[in-house]
């Protein structure tokens, strides 16, 4: 693909924050750095794209619009909007976890600027399933669009609820739950669905209805498969929908780089029985609280096997009750048993689920793993299970948790020995075979960094459609169907795309300057300086006082200390002769700049500097 033929963003790439070199912070602290320039670089994660200054140009009637809001410059924070005839449809509200970008952010989550702007033409809000990257935004976003009504299946309404619980000030949602083979009406559109393997149940695709075809959003998928073919119910599913005329694709792009087809799933879950059924003690097994489907099985399959369950991390135990409220788990009740009661058993009859195999830090998992966990107590004998990839960037965690296990003397089994774990999202094989059934005339690839989009829209091309038909989006890009379904394109006018972030209590609206204050104080600490200063001589009074916190030892460097103090006293001085009043703020503005010029010549280092100064 040419890059004239894709419609390039507005805003220069790259801007992803993992297309930038991540600062070392909390380590890579082994050789000598270079000297940094001066004025602090902005943080390229947090440039400020408001969207384009001219205004998007009304849409006709006849065309459809597609404006991704999240999750095509990243895996997570999914959301996005279909506009038709004045309509706005939204499909999914995700949020993501925040980077070494961000530092003590709590989430990220779409812009939806857009969105607020233009409440009063939403129709609805689809949510695909009950994936955090898909419902993660709801609390946050729903509030500010006028919290229209939300559609989706049972097991994602329950989710839903129960994730709103936390957030009693908020208006309660307007829920409507749909059953798969349900047709919907909301505005102009003409919306159906499809059911979808995934990792959780009730996950499904949206069928958006126009009179040029179909507009397909996969949401997130897997095909189930028997010896690298699709099973029978997926083959009629995509049969049926190949038939109709598929207008548009909009795919996910997650493992779109991983060559072949996914593990399947049941296979993954007739290997966990086994080794549930063969361990000679206890098992305790690591996973994701989002793979529900598997958690259901492992408790089921335990049952059958005569074991006792312990469920430990209270979003596995959550979804774990969901499950039983909602009769997709059946188990009785002395099944599953509280973590004390764990020596009550015979050692082969206990099996413990647990969070934490990414190594977080304070998961059931981790605690066992340092002896801190007040029940389970580790030993040899047992065996550790840890079903789940290792998400890029926990490395280290994962490798820390596997040593401190098995330095109790546990076994560990993990998905790089036995096939314990599968994705829920499809490999290269799968993502052909969708393309090859569903023939699209027009391709969008989304759920992923740019470079994957782009490996998509290429597998596209390669697959038939024509090269001007697939566009490679970023966040906040207009892209628009006209001329009756024959031409696709993008405006070059794009929608606000910020960061935003939700950090501790406050939704949504951390300044910039804080985060880079967080990186500057994990990065080289502060430099507090207090200083009396006489008001009507402008001398200062005694020797300045000095905190640091995170820079320098201050005990073993007394002789920058020495020359520090007499720099302020000279700073203050100079500044404040010939100057009645004192202006305080201009005297601290030149205490910040020559100490922290002084400061970096002599350690390379820029820490924070606060100044302050009591009148005397
Ligand atoms: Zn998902």
């Amino acid at each position: 693909m040419t890059p004239d033929q894709i419609p390039a963003a507005t805003t220069p790439i790259p801007h992803s924050p993992h297309s930038v070199a991540r600062p070392a912070i909390g380590g890579g602290r082994g050789g000598k750095r270079q000297p940094r320039r001066m004025p602090p670089r902005p943080n390229q994660a947090l440039r400020p794209r408001s969207g384009s200054a001219k205004a998007l140009p009304a849409l006709e009637s006849g065309n459809i619009r597609i404006i991704p809001l999240g999750g095509v410059e990243e895996v997570g924070k999914n959301m996005t909007a279909v506009e038709y005839e004045g309509d706005i449809l939204v499909v999914d509200m995700g949020f993501t976890f925040p980077n070494d970008d961000t530092p003590g952010v709590d989430y990220i989550i779409p812009d939806a600027t857009y969105l607020e702007t233009n409440k009063h033409r939403i129709k609805g809000v689809i949510i695909t399933h009950a994936h955090l990257d898909h419902i993660g935004g709801i609390p946050y976003i729903m509030p500010k669009i006028g919290n229209p009504p939300l559609y989706t299946t049972l097991l994602s309404a329950v989710m839903i609820k129960k994730r709103q619980e936390e957030f009693p000030q908020l208006p309660a949602l307007d829920i409507q739950t749909i059953e798969p083979h349900q047709h919907l009406t909301l505005g102009h559109f003409k919306i159906r669905f499809f059911t979808v393997t995934h990792t959780i149940p009730d996950s499904f695709g949206v069928i958006i209805d126009t009179p040029y075809g179909n507009l397909i959003f996969t949401g997130d998928i897997k095909i189930d498969t028997k010896d690298n073919i699709p099973v029978e119910s997926e083959f009629k599913t995509f049969e049926k929908l190949g038939k109709e005329k598929t207008l548009l694709l909009v795919a996910e792009s997650t493992n779109v780089e991983k060559p072949g087809f996914s593990y399947p799933e049941r296979e993954v879950q007739e290997n966990l029985r086994q080794i549930i059924a063969d361990v000679p003690g206890r098992i305790v097994i690591g996973t994701f609280a989002s793979m529900f489907e598997r958690i259901v099985y492992m408790v089921q399959a335990s049952e059958n096997l005569g074991k006792k369950v312990v469920i430990e991390g209270r979003s596995m135990r959550n979804n774990v009750e969901i499950a039983k409220e909602l009769g997709i788990l059946k188990v009785r009740k002395e099944t599953i048993i509280p973590a004390e009661q764990i020596g009550d058993y015979p050692e082969n009859k206990i099996v413990i689920l647990a969070t934490g195999a990414q190594g977080d830090e304070f998961a059931a998992l981790m605690r066992m793993s340092t002896k801190e966990h007040k029940h389970v107590k580790l030993k040899k004998g047992d065996t550790i299970l840890l079903s789940s990839s290792v998400i890029p960037g926990n490395e280290k965690s994962v490798q820390k948790l596997k040593d401190n296990l098995s330095r109790q003397g546990a076994k560990i089994i993990h998905y790089g020995i036995a096939d314990v774990h599968s994705s829920g999202h499809s490999y290269q094989g799968e993502l052909e075979w969708i393309h090859k059934m569903l023939k699209p005339k027009f391709f969008i690839p989304v759920h992923g960094h740019h470079s994957m989009l782009r490996v998509h829209a290429d597998m596209a091309v390669r697959l038939g459609v024509e090269e001007k038909n697939a566009i490679v989006p970023d966040n906040g890009m207009v892209i628009e169907i006209a001329d009756q379904g024959g031409r696709i394109f993008a405006h070059k006018e794009t929608v606000s795309s910020k960061v935003v972030m939700v950090d501790g209590l406050g939704a949504g609206n951390v300044q910039e300057v804080v985060i880079r204050d967080r990186q500057a104080l994990a990065q080289d600490g502060m430099f507090v300086i207090i200083a009396m200063v006489d008001l009507k001589t402008g001398q200062v009074r005694k020797s300045p006082d000095i905190i640091s916190r995170g820079f320098i030892y201050l005990k073993e460097s007394q002789d920058l200390l020495r020359q520090v103090r007499s720099q302020i006293k000279k700073v203050i001085e100079d500044s404040t002769r010939q100057m009645n009043p004192i202006n305080f703020d201009y005297v601290k503005n030149a205490i910040r700049e020559d100490v922290g010029k002084y400061l970096f010549q002599k350690t390379h280092k820029r820490p924070i500097i606060l100044p302050v100064l009591i009148e005397v």
